[in-house]
């Protein structure tokens, strides 16, 4: 019988996010500065062959779900092939991805015949010159069309969408119909202050405000439960709203205004092989020699020190309340465990670039 990782807390972890990459063709500006991060050399992250070890040994834990991330993960050479054969040989594991939609185009036909459970694209403006001043280098033409392909070839489609006072509030209603007209199940997440250098309380905006802009007709009542793409999420971190004229679904990923890590199921797994128990915390345990040494006992009991660890709350990341700045009410974090790694394992503690961390 397969061990399942179940926390303290009772929370059961069978969704891993997975890095393939920190490196990245767009240079968001919440995510990492102009000139790039120093990307990691190739020999420090993960071969194909250490993460196809890693998600054997995953298989065998009870994991259900793997998402695939970066930085950008098309860029990195050979992907598609390398998830082609994870897809053969772990059928019981549901495959995901996660991207800019950058290079959407030019694979369409192959990601279409991958099989993956939802392909989630990155997009938080349908408006070319604000898409090209936050991405610094992207063209929103190109993943609009590639959007189009893949949406056309059948691929379960999900658009993640960060929403910014000041930037893309107004086009809440737009992204809700360009979503629509796509097939794709669009969820809105509260900006999250990962890094202190590029949020701020001005910008950030509660969920129930986004959702105040949802346009009619129709009214948008709590849908539970299941997504337009069959996976079930009563673990995951959106709440769903059903428009009662047309049936179009749209996500909530309140991360802020009331954080879901009672609800956690995941763990993540950095490019560099290091297993982070929460996106709040830069604690982690390396794993990538144990991955190297195809040492199977070692990788399982990292994973199971990692939900050890695992904290009960992660906190919304966000600074104690200032007296000075008063918008919406801020909680100090409120963390088990957080920033103190655990013991004996080797951690670290990187810089929280998103490409780094797998978003
Ligand atoms: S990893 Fe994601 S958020 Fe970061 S620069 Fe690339 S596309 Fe933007």
């Amino acid at each position: 019988m397969a061990l399942i990782m179940k926390d303290s807390f009772g929370r059961i972890l069978d969704y891993i996010r997975i890095s393939v990459t920190d490196r990245c063709n767009f240079r968001c500006r919440y995510c990492m500065p102009e000139e790039g991060i120093d990307w990691i050399p190739h020999d420090k992250i993960m071969s194909y062959e250490d993460i196809r070890f890693l998600v054997s040994v995953l298989a065998d834990m009870g994991v259900k779900r793997i998402r695939f991330t970066g930085g950008e993960p098309f860029v990195r050479r050979g992907f598609l092939q390398f998830i082609t054969s994870i897809r053969r040989e772990f059928r019981s594991i549901a495959v995901a991805v996660t991207t800019n939609g950058s290079l959407l185009e030019r694979y369409a036909d192959e990601i279409a015949t991958l099989g993956l459970q939802s392909l989630n694209v990155s997009l938080d403006t349908l408006d070319p010159e604000k898409f090209a001043e936050i991405t610094r280098t992207g063209e929103l033409e190109r993943v609009l069309r590639g959007i189009a392909l893949v949406s056309a070839a059948g691929v379960p489609l999900k658009i993640n969408t960060v929403v910014i006072r000041g930037f893309n509030l107004e086009e809440v209603p737009a992204l809700i119909r360009y979503a629509a007209q796509n097939g794709a199940l669009l969820r809105f997440i509260e900006f999250m202050p990962l890094d202190a250098d590029v949020w701020s309380q001005r910008q950030y905006v509660p969920a129930n405000e986004v959702i105040s802009m949802f346009p009619g007709p129709g009214s948008w009542l709590c849908a539970q439960g299941v997504d337009q793409n069959g996976a079930d999420t009563p673990n995951g971190p959106a709440r769903y709203l059903r428009n009662s004229d047309t049936g179009q679904e749209v996500g909530i990923i309140s991360a802020v205004s009331d954080h879901f890590c009672h609800t956690c199921n995941r763990l993540r797994v950095t490019s560099t092989g290091e297993i982070r128990p929460c996106l709040f915390s830069n604690a982690g345990i390396s794993i990538i020699e144990s991955l190297k040494d195809h040492d199977a006992d070692a990788v399982r009991e990292a994973f199971l020190m990692a939900v050890k660890h695992k904290p009960h709350e992660g906190g919304t990341g966000l600074p104690v309340a200032n007296a000075d700045d008063p918008g919406v009410p801020l909680r100090p974090i409120a963390c088990v465990d957080k920033e103190e790694p655990p013991v004996g394992s080797g951690c670290s503690t990187a810089e929280r670039h998103m490409s780094r961390i797998g978003g």
